[in-house]
């Protein structure tokens, strides 16, 4: 069967999550991550949109990662030679989903970006914050350093994020909850959610956050946000 890396529960639970038949692989964030989403989730940092530029400027990464890559490997676009973002609001339902064509992640890099704390700003965040007496500061904090992808959870109590490598075949599934210590990963196993490359991250908003599914707003902060970015933005709504 698949191996199964080190470290890990391994947990045959697929029907929980009821969505393929793949087996479902369920995680513990690391330590610093879960203090990290705790306090994001419980912040009462109020300029929550700021989720959005993080998520854009990961997709831009993403993006000149490959544009870089492809250079020298022209074949790496093959197939999907567009490199832009795309923003799809469903207003009905509450969830925003940003896709991007760039580089995707495989699996041991979901496990590595998506459960750790690799990154240097994230770091920064933690360091300031131990170095603070101040409990009440985290909030002045999160704005102060940017939380990253964990910023997600400013505004949503549940991320799934769709990643295709185009250094691997499979494609994968990181799913994680609000007020969770642990996330899972599965494979796509349903060829109408295979995508060629690259990463969805699809927000389900908090019942009091759902107004950022408006596209109105959405598009007035991708307006801002944009300019600051080398690719295209589409956004574009679910139709009922
Ligand atoms: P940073 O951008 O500072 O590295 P983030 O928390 O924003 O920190 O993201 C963590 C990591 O997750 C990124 O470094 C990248 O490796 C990975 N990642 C996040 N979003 C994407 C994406 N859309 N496509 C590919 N990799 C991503
Ligand atoms: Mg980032």
């Amino acid at each position: 069967g698949n191996m199964i890396p080190s470290g890990m529960r391994y947990e045959s639970t697929a029907s929980d999550f009821q969505t393929s038949d793949a087996p479902v692989e369920k995680y513990e964030y690391q330590a610093e991550v879960s203090r990290l989403m705790d306090l994001i989730v419980n912040s009462l940092y109020s300029n929550k949109e700021v989720f959005l530029r993080e998520l854009i400027s990961n997709a831009s990464d993403a993006l000149d990662k490959l544009r870089f890559l492809s250079v020298t490997e022209p074949d790496l676009l093959e197939g999907a030679s567009e490199l832009d973002i795309r923003i799809q609001t469903d207003q009905e339902n509450g969830i925003i989903t940003l896709m991007d064509s760039g580089i995707g992640m495989t699996h041991q890099e979901l496990v590595d970006s998506l459960g750790t704390i690799a990154h240097s700003g994230t770091a920064k965040f933690l360091k300031a914050l131990k170095d603070s007496k101040d409990s009440g500061s985290d909030s002045n904090l999160i704005g102060q350093f940017g939380v990253g992808f964990y910023s997600a959870f400013l505004v949503a109590d549940k991320v799934v994020v769709s990643t295709k490598s185009s250094k691997s075949d499979k494609q994968y599934v990181w799913e994680g909850e609000a007020n969770s210590s642990s996330y899972i990963i599965r494979e796509e196993t349903d060829p109408e959610k295979f995508i060629h490359r690259g990463t969805s991250i699809k927000l389900h908003l908090k019942c009091d956050e759902k107004g950022f599914a408006h596209p109105e707003r959405i598009e007035r902060l991708v307006k801002n946000y944009s300019q600051f970015v080398s690719f295209p933005i589409y956004t574009w709504q679910e139709k009922g």
